[in-house]
């Protein structure tokens, strides 16, 4: 049997790969936190579907896997791409613990959020990025700082991910400080809330007005780097082809 794990890109259909609704389309079982399940309501309809809380992704993918091994052909949803801080790993994980099974593990990505972002902003990925999760749940918090603060030092753009919960409603401040360090208040950079969903919102600002803005968690930030620009409004991170 299958079981795919599937990135839904940011939103709205219209942003999910032709591979992956053929996927979500063959399968019999579709497996997703909630919110992304509701996403793509209308292409799964029929079809059983598992949902389980935020916080319980070990036991949505036992789930999933034993579906799987019970003969049925599984998707497991995840929004963006499915690789990328997303379920694809710990599927492949929960599912060697099984003997004995003959279940075929297949990824199929999907647009992320630091893509869809910077298409939204204007194009600040067109050179080296560094792609880091303000989540402090999984990660230590020195360790991210220390990586943003090696990111920035090093001159890579910076695209932060969860950049805010109730319960770190400064991180997004901090992190900004640490790159300050070493980079202007000025550096050009952006933000973009709900891609691809209702309610998106994007703004252009420096990195200090960065520091003084609070972000919810369906936000993803963009921290340019000394060649990073604004132009016409949008932020352009030059490749370097005009030199
Ligand atoms: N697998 C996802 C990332 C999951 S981590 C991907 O590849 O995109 C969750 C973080 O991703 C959020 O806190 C936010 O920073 C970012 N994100 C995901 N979808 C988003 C969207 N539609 N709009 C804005 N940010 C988004």
């Amino acid at each position: 049997m299958k079981l795919y794990v599937v990135g839904l890109g940011p939103g709205e259909v219209s942003q999910m790969t032709g591979k992956a609704a053929e996927v979500i389309e063959s399968c019999d079982t579709i497996v997703g936190y909630g919110v992304y399940t509701d996403l793509i309501s209308d292409l799964i309809k029929g079809k059983e579907v598992i949902t389980t809380p935020m916080k319980k992704e070990v036991d949505r993918c036992h789930m999933a896997v034993q579906a799987a091994i019970a003969g049925k052909n599984v998707a497991m949803v995840s929004s963006g791409d499915a690789g990328i801080y997303g379920m694809a790993g710990l599927i492949i994980e929960v599912l060697s613990e099984y003997e004995n099974h003959n279940v075929e593990v297949e990824v199929i990505p999907g647009i992320t959020a630091a893509s869809s972002a910077a298409a939204v902003l204007g194009a600040p990925l067109t050179h080296d990025f560094a792609v880091i999760s303000l989540s402090d749940l999984l990660t230590p918090w020195e360790r991210i700082e220390k990586r943003l603060s090696l990111a920035s030092e090093a001159g890579f753009i910076i695209c932060l991910y969860n950049p805010s919960s109730k319960k770190r409603a400064d991180y997004l401040k901090k992190a900004c400080e640490i790159v300050m360090k070493n980079l202007p208040e000025e550096t050009p950079c952006g933000f973009v809330q709900n891609i691809a969903r209702e309610g998106q919102k994007s703004r252009v600002l420096t990195l200090k007005e960065l520091a003084e803005t609070q972000v919810d968690m369906f936000t993803t930030v963009v921290i340019g780097n000394e060649t990073t620009k604004i132009i016409d409004g949008r932020l352009v991170t030059p490749r370097g082809y005009r030199k």
